[in-house]
């Protein structure tokens, strides 16, 4: 066959195939429409999967009756006009693509009444040609309904699964967006039941109430990145996360419940679900995955939406740092806000009972009786762990132990660092940290900016068993060791203090080198412990004095009362 131009039908039909993949496709496409319309409210009916029928209403801005017939030509759009708006867009749709496509798959009907304009206009499509057009009434908004989708496919239509899985993903469509706009209105029926109604308050939490439910939502911990954005090597940008991620204690099996929106787009990112599960990290069984709604807001020239038709994927013009602004954003999240509750609830839990009761005739500190006896002192909190019972290990990097409450997992390297820190500052501070001599020498090379500090520090590291002295040119020789990292990599745990340090820090060397120790010290994730170095590790670290945390502020166990076991197992 000779090389030719398609003809134009061929061509929309080809186009629509990229765009609408299924009935779910449609509904993002309708839902974008309406959002970029500026609507408070917009509804989805959908019937028989999607297939039957999907009709959006909305109460946005309307299309003038003027261009309604061009709302449907390929590439005909109101969004962008030339190619300087194509690096920074900030509506949802901008290809004109969506209405020429579904028009060419299914039957689209639109009654549409634009502001101002006294009465609405209608128009029927089929097969991608016009075949009836007038005026309406209708207030203003767009009402777009669509039949039929892809009869006229069947190699498609052949794809698609049972009309109840094609109404999860319509769900799910909906959902999300519910979720990204949650001062819109938002109600989804499927076969003439509602299944979703959003009450439009702009709280999140309101909408993760009603798309996720109470138990999730009363879970939920708050996301925000810190002020005034985020650095990253020499590029500035005014990058915000915010959103809302689960506590650790409601994970899921699937991925499904992660939800990534760029200036309110929703799109699926590898990336960032890699950036919300590193943040988890330690925190979440294997197999596990978080609940999370991450917002991401950005200049929009910093993010590329233009390389797919569907606009689900985006590319990040600065990766490394969207990806630690979020992960770090989230961290914060699960650090700050999840385990204060959690640590008060395991030391209240397990409090020494207190020495002494208040007496009945104590009065308040604030009431002045020159008589009466000082106010007794209330025991201060204690972040005391119950005595464990070892049950096992998992994934030779969790130990796992029952106590009082329920079972306790311990990520034995951050258990491991904190007791290890904590014996390391107590050494160092009664000098009494225990050196280890090498049977030679050993040099260290260190780099400019390392030499600058050791310079400086070397004589001091003597506290804490190092015994270093100059060898010439950014060597050092190094005679004896912490008997803790004999055997170690002292010299990567030296390195890393070094880089953390900057010339002028005097202050805290000394804690950044007992982290850096206790890190480079402890015990692995991925290394198999006997049960006998398991109730050692347990034992030593319930007589550390704060043992929720290794002293990076990670949390070093999580609890899974037996409340939740029974929930979960739907007992009660
Ligand atoms: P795009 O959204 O990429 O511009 P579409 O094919 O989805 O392309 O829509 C074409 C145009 O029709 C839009 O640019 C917009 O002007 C108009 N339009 C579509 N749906 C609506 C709606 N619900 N409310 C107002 N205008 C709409
Ligand atoms: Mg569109």
């Amino acid at each position: 066959m000779p090389i030719r131009v398609l003809e134009p039908r061929v061509v929309s039909r080809i186009a629509a195939g990229e765009v609408v993949e299924r009935p779910a496709s449609v509904v993002k496409e309708l839902v974008e429409n309406s959002l970029d319309a500026a609507s408070s409210q917009i509804s989805v009916e959908a019937r028989g999967g999607g297939v039957s029928l999907i009709r959006v209403t909305d109460n946005g801005t309307g299309i003038p009756s003027t261009e309604l017939e061009l709302a449907f030509q390929r590439y005909a759009t109101s969004k962008i006009a030339n190619l300087g708006d194509l690096e920074s867009i900030l509506s949802l749709g901008f290809r004109g693509e969506a209405l020429p496509s579904i028009a060419a798959v299914a039957q689209v009907d639109i009654v549409t009444c634009a502001a101002g304009e006294k009465a609405g206009n209608y128009l029927s499509m089929k097969d991608g040609v016009r075949i009836n057009q007038g005026s309406q009434g209708r207030s203003q908004g767009t009402t777009v309904t669509v039949r039929n989708l892809l009869r006229n496919v069947p190699a498609r239509l052949k794809f698609l699964k049972s009309p109840a899985t094609e109404n999860s993903h319509i769900a799910n469509v909906v959902s999300q967006y519910a979720l990204a706009f949650p001062e819109v209105k938002f109600t989804l029926s499927t076969d003439s039941r509602t299944v979703l109604r959003t009450p439009g308050s702009g709280q999140l939490i309101d909408s993760v109430i009603e798309v996720y439910g109470l138990e999730i939502a009363r879970n939920m911990l708050a996301v925000s990145s810190e002020e005034g954005g985020w650095e990253g090597g020499s590029t500035f940008s005014s990058l915000q996360v915010t959103g809302m991620v689960g506590s650790p204690t409601i994970s899921r099996s699937s991925r499904g419940y992660l939800g990534f929106f760029v200036n309110r787009r929703w799109i699926s990112s590898r990336l960032l679900a890699w950036a919300v599960e590193e943040a988890y990290h330690g925190l979440l069984m294997q197999g596990k995955h978080p609940v999370a709604i991450i917002n991401i807001s950005l200049p929009a020239e910093e993010v590329d939406v233009n390389i797919h038709p569907t606009k689900t994927e985006v590319k990040f013009q600065n990766e490394r740092l969207v990806f630690s602004a979020v992960q770090k954003a989230v961290r914060r999240a699960l650090i700050e806000l999840a385990p204060v509750p959690k640590i008060e609830e395991i030391a209240t839990a397990y409090r020494a009972p207190p020495q002494q009761s208040q007496p009945f005739w104590a009065v308040p500190e604030t009431s002045y009786h020159p008589t009466s006896p000082p106010p007794v002192a209330q025991p201060t909190p204690v972040l005391s762990l119950p005595t464990l019972r070892l049950l096992g290990q998992l994934s030779s990097s969790y130990i796992v132990a029952e106590g009082p409450e329920g079972l306790y997992l311990i990520d034995q390297h951050a258990a491991h660092e904190r007791i290890l820190f904590e014996k390391i500052q107590q050494q160092s501070s009664q000098k009494e940290v225990e050196v280890q001599g090498l049977l030679e020498p050993a040099t260290l090379e260190v780099t400019p900016k390392q030499d600058e500090i050791l310079k400086t520090h070397y004589v001091n590291l003597a506290e804490f068993g190092f015994s270093i002295e100059p060898f010439g040119d950014r060597t050092y020789l190094v005679r004896a060791v912490p008997v803790l990292l004999h055997r170690k990599d002292w010299a990567g745990a030296l390195k890393e203090l070094l880089d953390s340090l900057s010339a002028e820090d005097k202050g805290d060397w000394r804690e950044k080198l007992a982290i850096s120790l206790a890190c480079h010290g402890a015990v692995r994730a991925g290394k198999a412990l006997s049960d006998d170095e398991m109730r050692e590790l347990l034992r030593q670290l319930e007589q550390t004095a704060t043992p929720n945390t290794c002293p990076h502020g990670r949390p070093t166990m999580i609890r899974i009362s037996s409340g939740q076991l029974e929930r979960e197992f739907g007992r009660n």
